[in-house]
């Protein structure tokens, strides 16, 4: 569990480089914990969603789409428990004033208290360590398992989160002092001041999620759609929570897109566990498969009763080892008829679907896989950055190279001439780019030379380029070089299309 990491650092570094992310607002200094994808990573971001929706609506018979407000109505946050609820523990330090998430400062002092422990491991001197001699009745120890070292803080209460910060003195990390305020509540959720009506009439917020556009709308969706229980309802859309975060770039950001479902059904008909059972093997072949993200860098953790809702009965989060540890990727959730319910309840509407058989009215459970979309991003990232020698010695003899499923890799393919001062060259590659364009995803450079272009390509991912030389001009034939091999052939110009679109089956 390194703390600052390396692998983060240059995948920041290179998100900027290339144009995959940067800071937002940055020529006014910067907001904090905000974002702005740049030409690479809005392809890559739109062709993960395309993804996504191809394969949890398009390819599937149970599934409709949606796409709500993003400013909405107090009272569904009301109704949905986020006014109330949705709130983050916060702690400040009286000496230097910084303001902190409670749960980040333990995780912090935790993982400094881990490594001092590994260095004790290292040594043979057993634990000296004051998170692993807690006694063994007592909760706190229980926080840590302490064979695999994992721990779970996020989730925990108010009063235990303060108890473990005054049980083990934890320091502030900005100036070392141990002087603490108590753990006060942040409300997550944006509001926003509608019109010149003033107070609670021209309340509105932003949503602090797209689930509640789902249940809002059930009711319009069951009237107006061809559905029948089980079925989902799918949302791809910006989410907010006001979250003073740590830093860990596009992990955990204030904005952030989101794909959520609400697979509604009827408990009497449909088995719980078994549809939960279908929604992991769905989520795990989504990203093993189709995202091409390594399996050992995956897996699944079941929710402590502290950090489940108390409406839910099982929640589980599908995890994936970032260069921070392991943490939640996508979440799925049994949540029963608590939304459709305080919905039903504080809007007095009947929210109820009649089975067409029976006539039974049936108020649906649901079942809520929901994943942020730029987290996904971060992953693809992260698990395709690779650092290799090359054979062909480039200028060090070593590449950066980023292995992205070429499905959704930004660009397909580049194409470039061989010499940028030869007109009849850049010609036929202008002509090749024009064509290929209009089945792919395709860029041009000209610039320095071939290696250079190479080695830009590599770093955005793009499976192929194409070069055209003089031999194209008299046997119709270019060079593709494939971006992991790094091998080459010879190809027909009038075969290209049909080349890439096999290669991306
Ligand atoms: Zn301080």
């Amino acid at each position: 569990m390194a703390p600052k990491n390396e692998t983060m650092d240059k995948i920041v570094s290179l998100a900027k480089r290339r144009g995959f992310f940067y800071p937002g607002s940055e020529i006014y200094g910067g907001l904090a914990n905000t974002y702005d994808y740049g030409p690479v990573g809005t392809e890559l971001l739109r062709n993960i969603k395309n993804l996504w929706w191809k394969y949890f609506v398009q390819q599937r018979s149970d599934m409709v789409g949606l796409d709500a407000g993003i400013i909405s109505h107090h009272k569904i946050w009301e109704a949905s428990g986020h006014v109330a609820g949705f709130a983050d523990a916060m702690i400040d330090c009286k000496n230097c004033k910084a303001r902190m998430r409670a749960d980040h400062l333990i995780e912090g002092y935790y993982d400094e208290q881990l490594k001092i422990q590994e260095e004790n491991d290292k040594l043979g001197k057993g634990s000296y360590v004051p998170i692993f001699v807690v006694d063994e009745e007592n909760w706190i120890s229980n926080i840590i398992d302490k064979k695999t070292r994992n721990y779970q803080i996020e989730g925990l209460s108010t009063a235990k989160l303060q108890e473990v910060i005054e049980r083990f003195k934890i320091k502030c990390p900005n100036c070392g002092k141990n002087d603490w305020t108590a753990i006060r509540k942040f409300n997550q959720l944006f509001p926003v001041q509608l019109g010149i009506v003033q107070g609670e009439g021209g309340m509105g917020y932003l949503r602090g999620e797209t689930a509640q556009g789902m249940f809002i709308n059930f009711r319009n969706v069951v009237d107006s759609n061809r559905v029948r229980l089980p079925f989902g309802i799918a949302q791809i859309g910006k989410g907010f929570r006001n979250e003073i975060t740590p830093g860990n770039s596009i992990f955990r950001t204030i904005e952030f897109e989101m794909g959520e479902i609400e697979y509604f059904f009827d408990p009497e008909t449909t088995n719980w566990e078994e549809a939960f059972e279908k929604w992991k093997s769905s989520m795990w072949e989504f990203v093993t498969k189709h995202l091409g993200i390594l399996e050992t860098n995956l897996k699944w953790r079941e929710h402590t009763d502290e950090e489940r809702s108390f409406y839910s009965t099982r929640t589980e989060d599908l995890d994936y080892k970032f260069p921070f540890g392991f943490k939640e990727l996508w979440g799925l959730a049994y949540r029963t008829n608590y939304d459709l319910t305080q919905h039903s309840t504080v809007s007095k509407k009947d929210l109820t679907i009649t089975d067409p058989y029976t006539q039974k009215k049936i108020l649906p459970h649901v079942i809520e896989p929901a994943v942020g979309l730029t987290r996904l991003l971060l992953m693809v990232l992260i698990d395709a950055y690779t650092e290799e020698g090359t054979s062909a010695g480039g200028s060090e003899g070593k590449r950066t190279v980023l292995k992205i499923n070429p499905k959704i890799a930004p660009y397909k393919v580049a194409v470039f001439p061989l010499l940028a001062n030869k007109e009849e060259l850049v010609g036929k590659a202008q002509e090749i780019y024009n064509e290929l364009k209009q089945h792919f995803m395709v860029t041009f450079d000209a610039r320095g030379n071939i290696g250079k272009r190479y080695m830009a390509q590599d770093e955005i991912g793009t499976p192929w380029c194409v070069t055209v030389d003089f031999d194209s001009l008299d046997d119709g034939t270019v060079t593709i070089r494939d971006r992991d091999t790094m091998k080459q052939e010879r190809i027909e110009i009038a075969k290209l299309v049909t080349y890439f679109q096999e290669k991306l089956g």
